[in-house]
């Protein structure tokens, strides 16, 4: 049996790299050589308690679902892409028989599979066996390492897609501007949007931006309240990307009424207040969003061929495999300017 080296986590912020069995692909799935692997705030919830939502690995683990690879093996029956093609992967694998399924909701099926999330394995090791319709060819535009945070801008695709049509003359807000305020940022301006307030605390990320074409930018969504001058002005769609406690009622406050607000971040805690009367009084919609769906990779991947997304203007940090304790610690330190940690195979 061929071996490889795994990031594995035993408990708690303990993370090792050790040698495991290389698996093998079977019928209808690729084996995968990984080439890059970003580290997502939702491993590191993983990484700093050693669960996620209650549920505890039954075993030393491996994490990471934002990852990009080269095609090193098809399964019976497969026919490509053909091995040494970089290609980007969706973890989110849905069953495609279930009754949400079969409505083309994949991304709520009821039997999904999350690799990284217990209790299957995810993509900080060497080589993984994926389902071959989760594997898309990145396009020329995007490298390797970039090609790993095709996850998180499918995150925000499936966000943007729940809005109705993008109206290039009505304003849009977006509340945190990480890696997925940005993507949704990037889409709606691909999508023709003219007038694109966002907010984040962080001077680096508005600094990120303003060079992607935001209109305006400030430290907190009720900021934009006090330089409106009209407040037909007001935006009607309002995208929550940052998780923060508070970001949800603030996007509230700042959308207009009857508008809609897309939760996209994912609430940390889980459990949050908000004021009532402001979305109450005004009518107000709101979606959460989940992932993304089985298509929304393909989609994602056509946009950035189409270029007006740009993936690689992110700064990233990187790591070897060899130092994957180290990368966790880095991600979970939030290092300034950086937008994601990326361990990334030789
Ligand atoms: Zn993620
Ligand atoms: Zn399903």
């Amino acid at each position: 049996m061929a071996r490889m080296m795994a990031a594995k986590l035993f408990g708690a912020k303990d993370t090792r790299v050790v040698e495991v069995e290389r698996p093998e692909p079977g019928p209808g799935q690729i084996l995968v050589a990984v080439k890059a692997v970003a580290i997502c705030p939702s491993d590191l919830r993983l990484w700093e308690d050693g669960h996620a939502g209650g549920t505890y690995p039954d075993h030393p683990f491996t994490q990471g679902h934002e990852f990009s690879g080269v095609v090193a093996e098809l399964g019976e029956g497969v026919k490509g892409p053909a091995p040494g093609t970089p290609v980007a992967v969706t973890p989110l694998w849905a069953c495609g028989e279930c009754d949400l399924c079969r409505e083309g909701l994949s991304n709520i099926c009821r039997r999904i599979v999350f690799p990284s999330f217990p209790q299957t394995d995810g993509a900080m090791q060497e080589y993984m066996v994926v389902p071959a319709w989760s594997v898309e060819p990145l396009p020329e535009n995007v490298n390797l390492v970039h090609g790993a945070l095709l996850e998180p801008l499918q995150a925000a695709y499936h966000g943007v897609s729940l809005a109705p049509s993008i109206d290039p003359e009505k304003a849009i807000a977006i509340v945190g501007a990480g890696i997925i305020g940005l993507s949704v940022l990037q889409i709606v301006r691909a999508l023709g949007a003219k007038n694109v307030y966002v907010a984040d605390p962080l001077e680096h990320n508005r600094a990120i931006a303003e060079a992607m074409g935001a209109t305006a930018t400030a430290p907190f969504a009720t900021d934009f309240l006090a330089t409106l001058t009209d407040l037909a002005h007001q935006p009607r769609i309002v995208f929550e990307c940052s998780g923060h406690p508070k970001a949800l009622g603030q996007a509230m406050e700042l959308c207009r009424p009857f508008g809609l607000v897309v939760i996209i971040g994912v609430p940390h805690p889980d459990v949050i207040e908000f004021d009532t009367r402001p979305p109450r009084r005004k009518e107000l919609h709101f979606v959460f969003s989940r992932r993304y769906r089985r298509e929304t990779l393909r989609q994602t991947i056509e946009l950035l061929a189409r270029g007006g997304v740009d993936l690689e203007s992110y700064p990233v940090q990187t790591f070897s495999l060899a130092q994957a304790a180290e990368a966790m610690a880095a991600a979970d330190a939030k290092p300034a300017g950086i937008l994601r940690v990326v361990v990334v195979m030789d």
